[in-house]
């Protein structure tokens, strides 16, 4: 197939034949907004926001659905689009419990001694997503500062019944992004669209609570929910609460995942918003004993890499440290328990490190220290929920609103060392090196070294490559020494 020409705000592109108006449009830098699409994910055309002019064509299109033909004239941004978007907003937001829009803090101090910064720390915006929200972010793009639609009331009761992934349906714009995750990349299968039109509702398989589903509480629907909908159980106020509790000795681990966002939370760069600064940040607010994640991570690789040298000779090793792949695992594929090796993820790896040897080096009752994991991952949040791998896991945003209300902006703040546990040596750390979740990319098959001896590896960077190797495994003997899943 060749290339098509097309032209989108007077700039020429180039893209392949069977591109969409919104892939052209990314190709040559124009941003179009979307609600509802996923990149690889076959459009739904779901929130009417990507609309855009095609010359000669009587509506708007969906850019999201439209695919390019040679010669298209495309507008993103005139003002008849802008008004439409704007309107779509608005219905939106009637249907919707928006209770971060209507506080009039939000970005409108006008006050040169108030920080600009004042309304997070209001207590009544207190969304989940406030701040970080997609839908929140169109509504002030647009201007969308009154609703000229009759306001549904919310009803629906929130799903909390897992303590981490939780749902609120009343945030809810139907866009599907959630369903899409967890049937065409995760597998699992559990989020499901029911009835139709203004009916319309997400719900998990079979009307279930979120406790009673076949979830295995990866949090990949909430990475992707654009609003408040999805969303992780947050524990901030907890954890404040211990960190100035007399008797209490609190210690905290950082994992590198978490810079970046805290980075762009405070406006920062990436070199500002280091681990010593969030340490500095951290002993501000009463924390006793900041570590990073190094130590745990290679305490646990190397107590794994032990095991798995005994289990290779047994066929082949289902490898994780992964609490929502170990489920998936369990639950879908019951005749391959034997094959798991599960080890410590770094945040349980430092939860029982802190309650065991820290505590009787430190001299210190375990049952009076609190554990804080800070971390990116949201099935992290998921494990310290379900089992006592530590007593609290915080992500970016949390971190980022205590840090707010209690006047500890990375923006002003001197860093500080961290203390340190010590080293842990890792010989095939190869293997173990971190891997992220990839929402696209391919199976990766590779050779590593295992007590001297090479070994293949394949490594499942989502839960439905999961399936795919795991279904080999369990109808015939799997090529592979060691299957790697990241959830
Ligand atoms: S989901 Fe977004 S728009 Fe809705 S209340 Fe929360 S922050 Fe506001
Ligand atoms: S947490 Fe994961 S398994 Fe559960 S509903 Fe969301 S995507 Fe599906
Ligand atoms: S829960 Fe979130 S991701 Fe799912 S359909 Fe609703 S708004 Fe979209």
């Amino acid at each position: 197939m060749g290339n098509v020409n097309i032209t989108i705000n007077d700039k020429k592109v180039s893209v392949p034949a069977g591109s969409t108006i919104l892939e052209a449009a990314l190709k040559a830098e124009i941003r179009i907004p979307t609600l509802c699409n996923l990149k690889g994910i076959d459009a739904r055309a779901n929130c009417r926001l990507c609309i855009v002019e095609v010359e000669k064509s009587r509506t708007f299109q969906p850019a999201c659905a439209t695919k390019v033909s040679e010669g298209m004239v495309v507008r993103t941004d005139t003002p008849a689009i802008r008004k439409s978007r704007k309107m779509t907003l608005e219905l939106l937001l009637s249907r919707h419990a928006v209770d971060c829009h209507h506080c009039m803090r939000i970005g409108s101090s006008k006050c040169d001694d108030l920080d600009p910064k004042f309304c997070e720390m209001c207590f009544f915006c207190d969304c989940v997503r406030d701040g970080f929200c997609e839908l929140q972010a169109l509504a002030r793009e647009y201007k969308v500062d009154y609703l000229p639609f009759v306001i549904e009331a919310n009803t629906e009761p929130l799903d909390t019944s897992t303590g981490s992934v939780s749902r609120n349906p009343n945030k809810c714009i139907k866009c599907c992004r959630c369903v899409d995750v967890c049937n065409d990349v995760q597998a699992v299968h559990n989020l499901c669209v029911v009835h139709r039109g203004s009916e319309i509702k997400i719900l998990p398989e079979m009307g279930k609570s979120m406790a009673e589903s076949p979830c295995v509480q990866c949090g990949r629907c909430a990475d992707v929910c654009p609003t408040g909908a999805i969303f992780m159980l947050e524990h901030k106020d907890e954890m404040l609460y211990n960190t100035h509790k007399y008797g209490v000795t609190t210690v905290a681990q950082i994992s590198a995942n978490v810079l970046a966002q805290l980075a762009a939370l405070f406006k920062l760069s990436t070199p500002q918003a280091d681990i010593k600064t969030v340490t500095a940040g951290l002993r501000k607010i009463g924390v006793d004993y900041v570590v990073s994640d190094d130590f745990a991570l290679a305490k646990a690789q190397a107590k794994a890499e032990k095991e798995l040298e005994k289990r290779l000779a047994s066929g082949t090793v289902i490898l994780t440290n992964s609490y929502a792949a170990e489920k998936f695992v369990k639950r879908n594929f019951p005749q391959l328990t034997g094959n798991l090796l599960v080890y410590n993820s770094a945040q349980q790896e430092f939860g029982q490190y802190v309650k065991t040897t820290f505590a009787d080096e430190n001299k210190l009752d375990a049952k009076n220290i609190r554990t804080i994991s800070i971390t990116a991952d949201n099935e992290n949040s998921a494990e310290a929920a379900e089992t006592d791998s530590v007593d609290f896991s915080v992500n970016a945003r949390e971190l980022y609103r205590v840090f707010m209300r209690t006047g500890a902006n990375l923006a002003r703040i001197r860093p500080t060392e961290l203390d340190s546990f010590g080293t842990a040596e890792v010989k095939c750390d190869g293997l173990f090196s971190p891997v992220k979740w990839e929402m696209y990319s391919k199976i990766n098959i590779k050779t590593f070294t295992v007590a001297g001896n090479p070994v293949q590896a394949v490594v499942a960077t989502n839960l439905g490559q999961a399936r795919e190797l795991l279904t080999e495994l369990a109808g015939s003997k799997s090529p592979y020494s060691i299957i790697r899943i990241i959830a």
